[in-house]
C-alpha cells in the first residue's frame, strides 16, 4: 500500500532495538481516515473468504482489527494479556513472547467468543518474528476455527516471521513490508 509506505517514511521513527515507532498515526495517536483505508484494503483482499470473525491481541492490534472487521461486517475478538475481573469461565490460552516488552505473556480468550463454526482472519499492527500471530493461530486452533489468513499493517520482512508463516501455507497479507531499517533509511520490499 503505497500510501502506508509514504506515511512510514514521513512519520515513522526508527528506535533502538529494531523498533519502528508509528505513534503519530497508529500506535498512540490514530489517524482514523487512514486507519479505515487500511481496513478496506485488507477486507478487500479477503473478500471471497466468508470470514465470520477477526481475531487480534490487545492493545495495539485492536485499532487495525476494528477497521478491518467493520469493513467486512463481522465482530472483533481480542486476546487479553492478563486475567482481569471480567475474564471468567473456560478459556483458550497461549504463552507468547513479546517482541517490544521482552517478556512472556499469556494470551487469553474466553471460549464463549470463538467456535468451530468460525472462519477467522487474524490481524495485528506489526509482524516481526511472528510470535504474536503464532499465539493467535494456536488459540484459533484450540477453538477448532478455520484460519483464513493473517493480515498486518507493517511487516518487518527481514525478521523472518512472515515468511515462516507463508512457508506453512498461511495466507499472509501485509500492507507494507520493510526489508531494511535503520535510523538513516527504511527500504520496502518491491
Ligand atoms: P512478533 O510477535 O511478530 O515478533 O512481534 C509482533 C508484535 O510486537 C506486534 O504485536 C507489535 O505490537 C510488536 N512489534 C514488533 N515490532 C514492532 C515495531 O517495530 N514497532 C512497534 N510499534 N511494535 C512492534
Amino acid at each position: 500500500m503505497k500510501s502506508l509506505e509514504e506515511k512510514i517514511l514521513r512519520e515513522g521513527v526508527v528506535l533502538d532495538g529494531d523498533v519502528l515507532k508509528v505513534g503519530s498515526f497508529l500506535n498512540q495517536q490514530i489517524d482514523t481516515d487512514f486507519l479505515f483505508s487500511m481496513g478496506e484494503e485488507i477486507a478487500n483482499y479477503y473478500k471471497e473468504d466468508k470470514i465470520t470473525k477477526v481475531l487480534t491481541v490487545e492493545a495495539s492490534g485492536i485499532a487495525v482489527a476494528v477497521a478491518v472487521a467493520h469493513c467486512i461486517g463481522v465482530p472483533v475478538v481480542f486476546a487479553k494479556k492478563s486475567m482481569t475481573i471480567n475474564v471468567h469461565g473456560e478459556l483458550y490460552s497461549a504463552k507468547v513472547h513479546s517482541y517490544t516488552h521482552g517478556n512472556d505473556n499469556q494470551f487469553i480468550v474466553p471460549k464463549d467468543y470463538l467456535s468451530s463454526s468460525d472462519k477467522v482472519l487474524i490481524v495485528d499492527d506489526f509482524l516481526a518474528n511472528g510470535k504474536a500471530f503464532e499465539g493467535l493461530i494456536d488459540i484459533a486452533g484450540q477453538a477448532g476455527c478455520e484460519v483464513v489468513g493473517c493480515a498486518v499493517a507493517i511487516e518487518k520482512g527481514y525478521q523472518g516471521g512472515g515468511d515462516k508463516l507463508r512457508s506453512k501455507g498461511i495466507r499472509v497479507h501485509s500492507l507494507a513490508i520493510i526489508d531494511k531499517m535503520s535510523p538513516a533509511e527504511i527500504k520496502f520490499r518491491k
